[in-house]
């Protein structure tokens, strides 16, 4: 659960965004409570992905602040590469090394960037192998594991690093429906466990079982940002009660 007391881990203020004539993020304003789970939904286009990317700059914007434990998200160079590895982030397509053991991508970044000797990387990365039901395959290649395998090898290779939060872009959307709940049993784990979460996800069991907070996005703006028994209950927008007609 949040921590109500503590400062916020992450604090996005009045952030825009546009692509070219398309004005993607409108006056963001958004705050993450430590242990909060938030997750993200909209309908296709409204900005999400752009949103969990400019919490790691991987798009910059144009105006407004994002600080991440309190630090101003730097532009570039050292500082910025070090906040980064404090914030995991797990995508659609998995996006593992295809060359490397289903090991090697959990070891790679921790020995690389966090500076950690191989042995203690190994121990580690076996761990959460273990943690996300992966044990008996650290040696096979992504290819020769499922797609709801490498996403969960992907959420080890995320927790590796020990980050201060996990931002996840539409994990399972790429899955066969058989190996989402795999996917999303891991994520309700981390979330039962206090880890800090943004998650862009059309899955709403589990907005409803896990979130904090659902934050409703439409064409670039932040529409609705509430408890999840509410939204689903009571939705305030029309934009909202139309979306959540149209996928429940
Ligand atoms: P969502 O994840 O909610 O589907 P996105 O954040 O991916 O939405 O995209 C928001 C809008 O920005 C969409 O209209 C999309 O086409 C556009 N867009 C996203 N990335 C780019 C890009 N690199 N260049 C131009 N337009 C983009
Ligand atoms: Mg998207």
């Amino acid at each position: 659960m949040a921590d109500e007391t503590g400062d916020p881990l992450i604090v996005l203020s009045a952030v825009n965004k546009h692509f070219g004539p398309l004005h993607v993020l409108r006056d963001i304003d958004l705050t993450v409570g430590r242990g909060e789970v938030v997750v993200v939904i909209g309908p296709s286009g409204s900005g999400k992905s752009t949103l969990c990317r400019a919490i790691n700059r991987l798009e910059p914007v144009e105006s407004g602040t994002i600080t991440i434990d309190g630090d101003p998200l730097p532009a570039e160079g050292k500082a910025l590469a070090r906040l980064r590895a404090d914030i995991g982030m797990v995508f659609q397509s998995f996006n593992l090394f295809a060359h490397k053991t289903v090991l090697e991508n959990v070891t790679l970044a921790p020995v690389k960037v966090r500076r950690r000797s191989r042995a203690e990387a190994e121990r580690r990365a076996r761990e959460l192998l273990d943690r996300v039901g992966l044990s008996g395959h650290a040696d096979k290649y992504p290819a020769q594991i499922s797609g709801g395998q490498q996403q969960r090898v992907a959420i080890a290779r995320a927790l590796a690093m020990d980050p201060k939060v996990l931002l996840f872009d539409e994990p399972t959307s790429a899955l066969d429906p058989e190996m989402i709940n795999e996917v999303l049993d891991v994520m309700r784990q981390l979330a039962q466990d206090g880890m800090t979460m943004v998650v862009v996800t059309h899955e709403m069991g589990f907005a409803r079982a896990s979130a904090n907070r659902v934050v409703f996005m439409d064409t670039g703006k932040i529409i609705e940002d509430r408890p999840p028994e509410e939204f689903f209950t009571a939705p305030r927008s029309e934009r909202a009660k139309d979306f959540l007609s149209k996928i429940l």
